[in-house]
């Protein structure tokens, strides 16, 4: 039998368990994905044991990317680019890394705005510096975009974040948090990557009145499902884009590593996690 997992501290809130669980049952595969929590202190020696514990591999998430970025033998261009892995795999005795939070955003994106949509969407505002405001913007990164703004409450995180991942002809540039709303004006997608909307965290007060109707809001804050950031920008007729999709579609490239099958983002899939956080709340 096929064993994966995810692993964090703490983990009793992930849902990908739900998430992997339901395509093992789809695709009529024996396999288990377990929920593991480990302290930082064991982390290390977690890693050490997994070829021993009879895992294939397994998902990782806060406190542990870092960690796992740093403990891994092999990793993919993603992976180094972010310095944070999410996905852990055993290939012929190696332990690697991948982020496929860079793949699970875009992915997202693209079904959400159709092929193309980088021909109307040229300036992007991405809002927090965080690990994954990183995968967002290294996601944008590979498209043409003219501009990536990035603004964040602490601005020195932000200007880090913009000399870690500049590249020729990236066209990325830090702002401070006072220009937020001018610079959402100029912006045709804003992403807030922040915290702020989730559940128990304030909202995030970005003032859209100098937004254009052609502008797409995304947030990557899944629960609530409907920030209040999304919640504002659709009654102002604005396009948005949630969280969930990113947090779908990331699981993807693991299932497929551990078990063999690569598996599909379906209606069903995305109505079951709905479910689970309406009813959490
Ligand atoms: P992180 O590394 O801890 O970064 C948090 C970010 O939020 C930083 O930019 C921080 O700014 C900002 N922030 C926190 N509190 C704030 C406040 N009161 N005012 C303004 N900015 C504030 O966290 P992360 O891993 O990037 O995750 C960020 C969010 O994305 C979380 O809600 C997480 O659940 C969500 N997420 C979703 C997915 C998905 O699949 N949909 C994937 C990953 C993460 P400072 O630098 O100023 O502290």
């Amino acid at each position: 039998m096929t064993r994966a997992f995810v692993v964090g501290h703490p983990v009793k809130h992930s849902r990908s368990p739900l998430i992997h669980g339901y395509w093992l049952k789809h695709h009529g595969l024996v396999g288990s994905y377990e929920r593991i929590d480990v302290p930082p202190s064991d982390f290390e020696k977690f890693l050490g044991s997994l070829g021993q514990q009879g895992f294939a591999g397994g998902n990782v998430t806060i406190p542990h990317k870092e960690a796992a970025y740093a403990g891994v033998a092999g990793r993919t261009k993603r992976a180094e680019r972010l310095k944070a892995v999410n996905t852990l795999w055993i290939e012929n005795g190696v332990l690697w890394g991948d982020n496929t939070d860079i793949i699970g955003f875009m992915a997202h994106l693209d079904q959400s705005l159709g092929a193309g949509w980088e021909r109307e969407i040229r300036n992007a505002l991405v809002i927090g510096a965080g690990g994954a405001a990183r995968a967002v913007i290294a996601g944008l990164q590979e498209r043409p975009l003219d501009q990536v703004t990035v603004i964040n409450r602490t601005q020195p995180n932000a200007c880090q974040l913009v000399q870690d991942l500049e590249r020729p002809g990236s066209r990325l540039r830090s702002a401070g948090w006072d220009r937020l709303s001018t610079a959402a004006g100029q912006a045709q997608l804003i992403i807030n990557t922040t915290s702020l909307g989730m559940a128990g965290h304030p909202a995030l007060d970005l003032d859209l009145s100098r937004v254009s109707s052609e502008t797409v809001v995304a947030d990557i804050v899944y629960v609530p499902l409907k920030t209040p950031l999304l919640a504002a920008a659709a009654a102002r007729g604005l396009r948005t884009v949630d969280g969930l999709g990113m947090l779908l579609h990331q699981a993807v490239p693991g299932f497929a590593r551990w078990f063999g099958v690569t598996p599909e983002v379906t209606a069903e899939l995305r109505s079951l996690i709905v479910a689970d956080i309406e009813g959490a709340r």
